[in-house]
């Protein structure tokens, strides 16, 4: 059982594979023989490493843009301006500052826009590029300490949140 992705204060913006391109490399389906059956453990254990120090994707969705700008206080065309790039096919990511960190990201803090954050950052790890297989979890986990960590989530809630992970399988 679970309430959420145990990530309280960071979420990722890990690149994004293109689940076409899994495919072609010959990576198994999610499907009868789902890999995670048993579920997966994740817990996030805050060390900021996805919000932090790389260049990266957030995908925002308009409703998503919405939401941000009304939290800052702006119109929504100053924080597409402000905060925002096109990625990709018609996408919207959020920008990055000089070193790489997200544009909401503090080293004090965390992510300063936590309750608001995207759907993308919510559904970290579980996202299609990672449930995809047991090699591509393990990808992901080099890269998160917080993966194989803590509470194991059922095959279900996984399911049910790579099915709308905020991805839309863009590469980056
Ligand atoms: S443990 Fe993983 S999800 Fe949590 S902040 Fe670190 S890299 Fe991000
Ligand atoms: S919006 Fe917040 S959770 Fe998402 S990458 Fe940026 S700092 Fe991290």
């Amino acid at each position: 059982m679970h309430a959420d992705v145990t990530c309280y204060l960071y979420c990722c913006r890990h690149q994004f594979m293109d689940l076409s391109l899994l495919r072609q490399r010959g990576y198994d389906l999610m499907g009868d023989d789902l890999w995670y059956k048993d579920g997966l453990r994740f817990m996030c254990l805050q060390c900021g490493g996805c919000c932090s120090g790389f260049s990266g994707t957030v995908l925002v969705s308009a409703a998503e843009i919405t939401v941000l700008a009304q939290r800052l206080g702006i119109p929504e065309t100053d924080f597409q301006k402000r905060y925002t790039r096109a990625v990709g096919k018609g996408n919207i990511s959020l920008i990055e500052k000089k070193n790489k960190d997200c544009i909401f990201f503090d080293k004090e803090v965390g992510c300063t826009v936590y309750s608001d954050r995207p759907r993308q950052c919510r559904s970290w790890p579980f996202w299609r590029s990672n449930v995809y297989s047991p090699e591509r979890w393990k990808r992901g986990a080099a890269r998160c300490p917080g993966m194989d960590q803590g509470e194991s989530h059922d095959s279900e809630y996984i399911k049910q949140v790579s099915d709308d992970d905020g991805s839309s399988g863009v590469v980056s």
